[in-house]
């Protein structure tokens, strides 16, 4: 895991010349925040899939923590784009972060203490490797997720990942691709990292980001294709069973792109191939890329002029 440049505290750094003291609060508290976001190789060059959309979501997130990033919105979107080109990457998985460094071990912060802010840039396939093409096969995890008013699922926080993790480590040990999570009243919630929906008598379904999940980007990307396409989105509370009765199920975020399930606990989802409404949305989300469908929403930023 490496490539040539990171951004680091305001400027460009030799990967490895970037470090954190072991006494960083981040390290023992959780008390970092962080986005993940993709450059696509677009026929018109390199660009960000929802550059505005991810640093504004990373700024709501280290407010709700009182961390102060010490940058503004657009000094992160121009550090982004430079770190690209400094890398001269063609695509690109990048994940900011902004955490609490070495300050005190108390557990409430300082207000003065160090606050770092780092982007890295990575080349990143497919999330869940070839699930994407096959179909994801997953369970539900035994692991629910935080209940609303306990750990603010809308904070994409790093400390909310231990509960990611040990969906994650659950599923992979039982032979699974990926887990989806309950929310704390037993409904359905998310992935591990990735949103979750489902169509059902025809109709497409996702739960309600009210319901203590993360509000994904690429949830929000799927409900505008979807809405394009004349399939409305119901945002609606869902049991477990309705996974056992679905046509089609999938999962959507960042890194996860749009991946089909092809079964859930073990039980076939329709025909075990991906079905024609995943098809269609995945279709319509790469061709934003393949510049085979118009940026209508202005959701790219080129990361050279093109
Ligand atoms: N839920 C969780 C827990 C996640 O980690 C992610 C990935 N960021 C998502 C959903 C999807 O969010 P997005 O589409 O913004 O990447």
């Amino acid at each position: 895991m490496s490539a040539p440049f990171l951004w680091h505290n305001g400027r460009l750094k030799p990967w490895t010349d970037a470090t954190v003291h072991v006494g960083a609060h981040a390290l023992h508290y959780g008390s970092s925040v962080f986005e993940g976001l993709r450059v696509y190789a677009t026929p018109q060059g390199s660009a960000y899939f929802r550059l505005a959309d991810h640093t504004r979501r990373l700024f709501e997130s280290a407010r709700v923590y009182d961390i102060e990033v010490g940058y503004g919105p657009d000094e992160i979107d121009a550090a982004c784009l430079e770190l690209i080109r400094a890398n001269g990457m063609g695509s690109a998985y990048v994940r900011p972060i902004v955490f609490r460094g070495a300050g005190s071990l108390g557990v409430l912060p300082q207000a003065d203490g160090p606050v770092d802010v780092a982007i890295l840039a990575l080349p990143w396939g497919a999330y869940l490797g070839d699930a994407a093409e096959r179909g994801a096969d997953v369970c539900v995890s035994s692991w629910r997720r935080p209940a609303p008013g306990t750990l603010p699922g809308w904070a994409k926080a790093g400390g909310n990942y231990l509960s990611s993790q040990l969906i994650a480590l659950e599923a992979r040990r039982g032979g699974y691709d990926e887990g989806i999570a309950l929310g704390h009243e037993g409904l359905l919630g998310e992935g591990a990292g990735e949103n979750l929906f489902l169509v059902r008598k025809g109709r497409l379904l996702t739960p309600p980001t009210s319901a203590g999940i993360l509000a994904g980007i690429t949830r929000d990307t799927v409900i505008t294709l979807a809405g394009e396409l004349g399939l409305p989105v119901e945002e609606r509370d869902l049991p477990r069973e309705a996974l056992y009765s679905a046509e089609e199920v999938f999962l959507c975020g960042t890194a996860a792109e749009i991946t089909p399930v092809r079964s859930v606990d073990r039980k076939r989802v329709g025909d075990g191939i991906p079905g024609p409404v995943t098809r269609a949305l995945r279709e319509a989300f790469f061709d934003l890329f393949g510049g085979r469908t118009a940026d209508r929403h202005h959701w790219l930023t080129h990361v050279h002029d093109p």
